[in-house]
């Protein structure tokens, strides 16, 4: 429960911090964006005030006569240009309209100023309260009356004898840019905290998938810890009540003390192979060391295992038999004595659960650059649900059948884990009350080891 509620803050805390550094890079995109979107609007701002005010300036300059006059050609290009003393120049007729357009539209003014700054004339759409004189600086942003924002480019005029006319001043209201900015800061305000919650529940998500192996293995551990555990206890706790009991006999005759010594050593042999296979099993899964491996004869292996454990088929009274289906030796690369284990163990296991009467069948075949080794047997089966779990450590189907048989439940976890540092597979097939089929697949090797080796 404690290691629940670990498990529980831990994946908690890494998705806070998945959210947390998301958020981080997530702002700073938005304020980037930002920033980009301000700049690229300034610039086109910038080019089309530049572009208008210089195609006026052009156009002005060319006919001026006397300085500081309001002559009739601002009256053609400036259609509703208005004097400061209130005279306004006729707003119909010019004939190039088309230059004064972009001033007409909404948004823009043009002011003249004096040799001494002095506001002349207006044009356009004229800010009230926008202050009417002019600096150094070519380039400003002003605020009128209402706060609202203009940008203004500031140019000298000169007469067609080259002397100073004045000043031209063409204006831009930056509304619609405020607007365009305005915008934006909205849809990143909602945008970026919908986006965080977003990335919250996907952080927690993931980080549920990220801790799922982790949490699986633990609890394996935890599984092994308490089996192994278990395991030990058997034996040790014999051992303490043997000893025990005959520590507190007076006499001891000397048959009674041999039974009383082969009963602890047979204790310690189950304690002392238990133990073996647990280191065995240790080693197996750090990484395997395949230089070791030299070319098996799995031919060999079979039929030896078969020699030998034919004692125990027939004092089981099971018939056991070899089918060699491969008319060339099949040579695998790996440890000869760790494959002996492997398949001795499947044989063993083959025996034990199968009753008397029954058959054994171990064969083996090369198909698809795989040698093929298999245990048949006619015994009682393992149902569906329990074949994915009768390779993990310590687990046996009928455990009064198991512990009858004297395994441990560390059999076929050897032979998967010899199987899989081997690069192969180990698979069950079974049909409850019919019979096992455990295959073995194992990589063969090249075709110029094979015919070497033949
Ligand atoms: P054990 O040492 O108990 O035999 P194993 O790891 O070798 O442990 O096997 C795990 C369990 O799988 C056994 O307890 C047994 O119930 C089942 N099992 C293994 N081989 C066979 C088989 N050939 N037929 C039926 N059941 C089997």
């Amino acid at each position: 429960m404690n290691q629940d509620r670990l498990f529980y803050f831990t994946r908690l805390r890494l998705a806070l911090w998945y959210t947390a550094v998301m958020g981080v890079i997530l702002s700073l995109c938005g304020f980037a964006l930002y920033r980009a979107m301000d700049r690229a609007h300034w610039l086109a701002v910038d080019r089309e005030l530049n572009s208008v005010a210089g195609t006026l300036h052009d156009s002005i300059e060319l006919r001026l006569q006397q300085p500081e006059r309001l002559e009739p050609i601002l009256q053609e290009l400036l259609p509703d240009l208005c004097a400061v003393n209130s005279y306004c120049i006729d707003r119909k007729s010019n004939v190039q309209r088309h230059i004064a357009g972009v001033v007409n539209q909404g948004g823009y003014y043009v002011r003249l100023l004096d040799n001494s700054h002095q506001l002349m004339a207006i044009a356009g759409d004229y800010p009230p309260g926008l202050t009417p004189v002019s600096q150094q600086e070519p380039w400003q942003t002003l605020k009128d009356d209402r706060g609202q924002l203009y940008h203004q480019l500031s140019l000298a005029l000169h007469t067609q004898d080259n002397r100073s006319w004045g000043y031209m001043q063409i204006g831009r209201s930056l509304a619609d840019l405020d607007g365009h900015l305005e915008a934006l800061q909205w849809i990143l305000g909602l945008g970026l905290p919908i986006a965080i919650l977003l990335v919250g529940g996907a952080s927690w998500w993931l980080a549920g998938l990220a801790m799922q192996p982790i949490y699986l293995s633990y609890k394996q551990i935890q599984q092994f810890t308490a089996d192994a555990a278990h395991e030990l206890r058997t034996p040790l706790a014999a051992i303490r009540a043997t000893v025990e009991s005959t520590l507190r006999m007076s006499r001891l005759p000397e048959t009674e003390a041999r039974g009383i010594l082969e009963t602890i050593e047979r204790q310690n042999l189950r304690l002392t192979e238990l133990v073996a296979d647990l280191l065995l099993l240790s080693r197996l899964e750090r990484q395997p060391i395949e230089r070791q491996h030299q070319l098996c004869c799995s031919n060999d292996i079979v039929s030896d295992l078969v020699e030998e454990l034919a004692a125990l088929a027939i004092a089981s009274e099971i018939e056991l038999e070899l089918e060699v289906r491969s008319p060339q030796p099949v040579i695998v690369k790996g440890n000869q004595e760790q494959l002996y284990r492997l398949v001795s163990n499947l044989i063993v296991n083959a025996i034990q659960y199968t009753p008397t009467g029954g058959k054994v069948s171990v064969i083996l075949d090369r198909r698809d650059e795989q040698a093929i080794v298999q245990v048949r047997d006619t015994g009682m089966g393992i149902a569906l649900e329990e074949q994915p779990r009768i390779f993990d450590r310590f687990y046996r189907v009928k455990s009064d059948r198991s512990r009858h048989t004297g395994g441990s439940g560390l059999g076929l976890s050897i032979a998967l884990a010899i199987a899989k540092t081997h690069h192969g597979k180990l698979e069950v097939q079974s049909i409850l009350g019919k019979g096992s089929t455990f295959s073995l697949r194992l990589p063969l090797i090249k075709p110029e080891f094979d015919d070497l080796t033949t």
